[in-house]
């Protein structure tokens, strides 16, 4: 343990205070990584934390930061930890903490804060602001530490909260005067917590593993989908025994390919539509039947009849859209090991009238998808640069990738196949964006692989000043940005003729590449296929800080992508 010596009362006495007390509870934790913006009152922590061995990595915003921990958290199961600044850097963090929450991964944002005193008299304080108030709507728990004797208590509190059941974002407020407190160095020691079985296993019901046994084998045509909950349970075993032994098709969500490979027999992700509406057994593991699902219901589910079986920690979620008729609560890990123990050895595989049908429709769709995702045109449209990054995923399966933006997001979904779980990481439930550096970040320092980043340009453009973050720690990442000039399309015009160009259009022909090249990194302008991955490869290879600025018909995508539908309408505006 780290101390201050100090000399009390004639007897020499071994003492500690707030700043150590914080960092050996982190370190007592398995915490050893820190992504956050120094200032005050946080500023001397970072150093002293540095000083003793945990890895603090410093951000240029704190939403970068905080999305870092956020993904760190889903990558390891343990809590990605944020640390900023009171009031506004506070706030910049919060956004990653609700997003945190919103995709069930576990991390904590620390912050520092005014004086308390001051703040609940709304004197005036230095940065004033009631964050523990704030922060509670939009997080799992918040706590507020006001002694030094409680930081181990509420560093494993909150511990806790992150991880167990369903995770989330949690928010720990260290008020400026907590730091310097000082106690005893020993009664200091034995007040930290060492968390054990933070996330216990919860055991899903005998009854409900039976009943869902049942539902599935009155199956005719089954479907899985296996959501990003199943990705972050590390069951991968287990999740493809149960696949491989039931012989029914799967569809993996975003985040969730991988998990099986893309190209597995059983993978229906190319013949998505079709098993949607003609499936009449669903079993989702780790997956909401939220937006992104179509809410379990209408068009996109067709007109027969289902039921649905669903394995979630969340025992709420249940029928939360649609009624779920055999709801198995606990945590995957333990599900599926169940589910397969109740299969036995003789379990009928899904009949292949239907297994045919579905591996039929997903041939032709990859076989039409082909030819596009071979052109070499010059500008490039999204296929023939995907295509051309697909293959580098193919070749490179331990590679990380990231992907945000609108087209670039749902077409990369489509075409990159995904090898190993875990390796793709993007907008994730509220297809936010602003992810994208720091996810880089964290993928790099979480798993030491090298990282693809697919960005949009749009999307690069909320967190595009990491960059320097990315250079600075030298960090293996390649970021290809596809510049097609503006935000879904970059031809739109002003219709009124005046000087402003129309709300979704950049500046033409920008040149992202230089501002790698701005801190040292390796800048590339790619005007085709064949460039574009001469330079990935690269990248890839040599693990230097690179940023391709991949260039895009600016004509060749689509209002909002795949989600145009969500866009309001209005009655008076001509349609174009
Ligand atoms: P996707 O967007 O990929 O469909 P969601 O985020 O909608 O995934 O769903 C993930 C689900 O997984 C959440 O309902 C969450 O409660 C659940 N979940 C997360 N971790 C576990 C776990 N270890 N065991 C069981 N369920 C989990
Ligand atoms: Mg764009």
């Amino acid at each position: 343990m780290s101390a201050v010596h100090s000399i009390d009362t004639g007897t020499e006495q071994e003492l500690t205070d707030g700043f150590h007390l914080i960092i050996d509870a982190l370190k007592l934790n398995g915490l050893n990584t820190i992504y956050g913006v120094p200032g005050i009152p946080i500023t001397d922590f970072g150093r002293m934390a540095q000083a003793e061995g945990i890895r603090v990595l410093s951000f240029r915003h704190e939403q970068a930061a905080g999305y870092a921990a956020s993904i760190a958290g889903y990558l390891t199961k343990k809590p990605g930890v944020c640390l900023t600044v009171s009031a506004p850097g506070f706030l910049n963090g919060l956004t990653a903490l609700a997003h945190a929450t919103t995709n069930c991964f576990p991390m904590i944002l620390i912050s520092g804060s005014s004086e308390r005193e001051i703040v609940d008299l709304q004197q005036g304080d230095y940065e004033e602001m009631d964050q523990l108030a704030i922060a509670k709507p939009l997080c799992k728990a918040a706590y507020r530490v006001l002694h030094a004797q409680d930081i181990g208590i509420g560093l494993a509190r909150a511990i806790r909260s992150a991880v167990s059941g369903r995770p989330g974002g949690v928010y720990l407020d260290l008020p400026a005067k907590l730091f310097g407190q000082v106690m005893n160095a020993d009664a200091g020691r034995k007040s930290l917590v060492k968390v054990i079985d933070a996330a216990p296993a919860q055991l899903p019901a005998p009854d409900s593993i039976k009943r869902a046994l049942d539902v599935l084998k009155s199956a005719k045509k089954p479907l899985i989908i296996l959501g990003k909950g199943a990705a972050y349970a590390q069951a991968d075993d287990a999740v493809k025994a149960l696949v491989e032994t039931s012989g029914v098709p799967f569809l993996p969500m975003s985040m969730a390919k991988g998990l099986l490979p893309d190209t597995h027999p059983q993978c229906a992700g190319a013949a998505r539509s079709t098993v949607l509406k003609d499936s009449d057994v669903v079993m989702l593991i780790g997956a909401r039947l939220n937006w992104l699902l179509s809410h379990g219901k209408g068009k996109a589910w067709g007109d027969a009849p289902k039921k649905f079986i669903q394995i979630d920690i969340e025992p709420k979620e249940m029928d939360s859209n649609v009624e779920i008729v055999a709801p198995v609560v606990g945590d995957i890990g333990s599900c599926v090991a169940a589910l397969l123990d109740g299969m036995g050895k003789s379990w009928t595989k899904a009949s292949s009238d239907w297994t045919s049908a579905v591996t039929k429709k997903r041939d032709e769709n990859v076989a039409k998808m082909a030819p596009k995702l071979m052109n070499n045109n010059s500008p490039m449209d999204y296929h023939g640069a995907l295509g051309v990054l697909r293959t580098i995923i193919a070749e490179r399966p331990d590679a990380m990738l990231v992907n945000e933006g609108a087209n670039t997001l749902d077409l990369a979904r489509g075409i990159v196949d995904m090898y190993k779980p875990r390796k793709r990481i993007d907008v994730g439930t509220w297809g936010i964006m602003g992810i994208g550096m720091g996810y880089c970040i964290a993928a790099a320092v979480e798993t030491g692989k090298p990282v693809l980043a697919i960005e949009g340009d749009s999307a690069f453009g909320f967190s595009g000043m990491e960059v320097e973050t990315i250079c600075r720690y030298n960090l293996p990442v390649c970021i290809v940005v596809f510049n097609n000039d503006g935000i879904y399309r970059g031809t739109d015009v002003n219709p009124t003729g005046g000087p402003d160009v129309a709300p979704t259009v950049f500046v033409k022909g920008s040149r992202y590449d230089m501002m790698m090249q701005a801190f040292g990194g390796v800048g590339v302008n790619a005007t085709s296929p064949d460039e574009l991955k001469r330079a990935v490869n690269e990248a890839m290879d040599s693990g230097k800080p690179t940023l391709i600025n991949a260039v895009i018909d600016p004509a060749a995508g689509s209002e909002s992508g795949r989600i145009g539908n969500l866009n309001p309408q209005s009655v008076l505006s001509k349609k174009k």
